[in-house]
């Protein structure tokens, strides 16, 4: 038996070349502009880490207080 490398085989390895070439070392986040190697894709925007934990209390804080605006009345 020889080792042929079988279709899916050939397959991952491209691929996983295009992914190492395809991904940079570090991104910019688009908020801050740092250069982060760990981000958040967030509905294509990139964010760092802290922009992202800054954007989910700014949202929480926003459904809260639609929430308590909604609920009012009572
Ligand atoms: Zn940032």
């Amino acid at each position: 038996m020889t080792e042929e490398e079988t279709e899916e085989e050939r397959r991952r390895r491209w691929w996983e070349r295009e992914v190492a070439k395809e991904r940079p070392k570090t991104v910019k986040c688009s908020k801050c502009a740092k250069d982060v190697d760990e981000f958040m894709d967030i509905s294509g925007r990139i964010l760092c880490i802290d922009c992202y934990i800054a954007e989910e209390e700014k949202e929480g804080r926003d459904a809260l207080d639609m929430a308590g605006e909604a609920g009012g009345g009572g």
